[in-house]
């Protein structure tokens, strides 16, 4: 059985919808972020906070665990940046509790959620694994931490893992069941759509002053199945022995400016945008893209979603959510 913990969450509960095709999957959540609706009802769930070590103990006693998916962080740039202690708190002190409780029960396979933002300013233009980390905000500093002890970690006991850095993880589930819902919302890409369907006056573009060709910042979106697609071959690595440490970036390796994204909202949905440009906001590199050449080669991970069909997935998620308010605000 694989353990997600933080499966009520967009990445997670998208993954646990793959995970559930060939595997038994529970999931521990303490829905602070997360949703209770976005867990596939095939998945056991469990509402328990991985910081908790009776919750840990509990379940891992109960449970016979092959493996652990770790999603749940605290993951806003800009808020990392007003509240690090948040950032230490949720993504390492918890980490370590559960990293420590594995090893009491024997459990040596970990798939580990880390970020883009571990490379702070990147000094190439396509960013690689090999590309020097160093994280600009707490954010990235706190994945990169965690990334720190379990390379320590594997070293000296008995523990596998694959670190998974994702570059901007965006779109929703192709059946049209889950999709991106926080609240509130900061990302850039369900933002958009949420104006062009009239739920916002305005976008604002923060920065418009950065090194890139129009000013605006560059990400590489990456379509959340794609994603998704990327965990089942690590475990798989992990589980087949291919694999005992690895770190993996994924993104599309593409970069698109926040006007290009803008525009193809616009041409996705038939829709002009009212645009205002604000100031930049704490925290974000100029361009983060990446190549994901390493996990195509080593496990044959490819992307099949394009920026439009990662927004068009977008748009009929947040479209549907219009007719069903308890999404919305729960
Ligand atoms: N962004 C923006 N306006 C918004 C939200 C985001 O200009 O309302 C920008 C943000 O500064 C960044 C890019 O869009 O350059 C992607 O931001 P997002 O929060 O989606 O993801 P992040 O890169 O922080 O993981």
């Amino acid at each position: 059985m694989i353990l997600v913990i933080g499966g009520a969450g967009y990445i997670g509960s998208h993954v646990v919808k793959v995970l559930l095709k060939t595997k038994e999957v529970i999931v521990l959540d303490n829905l602070s972020t997360g949703h209770r609706w976005a867990v596939d009802e095939r998945a056991v769930f469990v509402n328990g906070d991985l910081g908790n070590v009776e919750d840990l103990k509990a379940l891992f006693s109960s449970y016979s665990i092959d493996a652990v998916m770790h999603f749940a962080a605290s993951s806003l740039v800009g808020e990392s940046v007003v509240n690090p202690m948040k950032y230490y708190l949720n993504n390492v002190s918890s980490t370590l509790t559960l990293l420590n409780t594995m090893l009491d029960f024997n459990i040596d396979k970990f798939i580990f959620s880390s970020t883009a933002a571990t490379y702070g300013i990147p000094t190439t233009d396509l960013i690689t694994e090999d590309t020097p980390t160093n994280p600009i905000n707490p954010y990235g500093q706190s994945k990169l931490m965690v990334e720190k002890i379990l390379a320590d970690l594997s070293k000296a006991v008995d523990m596998k893992y694959v670190v998974l850095r994702y570059f901007n993880a965006a779109g929703a589930h192709q059946t049209g069941e889950i999709g991106e819902a926080h609240n509130p919302e900061t990302h850039l890409i369900p933002i958009i759509l949420q104006h062009l369907l009239g739920q916002r006056e305005q976008i604002s573009v923060f920065g418009s002053d950065y090194e890139t060709e129009d000013g605006t910042c560059i990400r590489d979106y990456i379509h959340v199945t794609d994603l998704a697609n990327a965990h089942i071959l690590a475990l798989d690595a992990l589980i087949n022995g291919s694999k005992n440490t690895a770190t993996y970036n994924l993104g599309n390796g593409l970069g698109y400016s926040v006007k290009e994204v803008i525009e193809m909202c616009e041409k996705v949905t038939g829709k002009k945008a009212n645009v205002v440009t604000g100031d930049r906001r704490l925290g974000d590199p100029a361009k983060l893209v990446t190549s994901s050449d390493k996990i195509h080669n080593e496990l044959g991970w490819n992307t099949e979603y394009s920026l439009f069909e990662i927004i068009n997935t977008a748009w009929e998620w947040e479209k549907s959510r219009v007719d069903n308010l308890d999404l919305i605000n729960n």
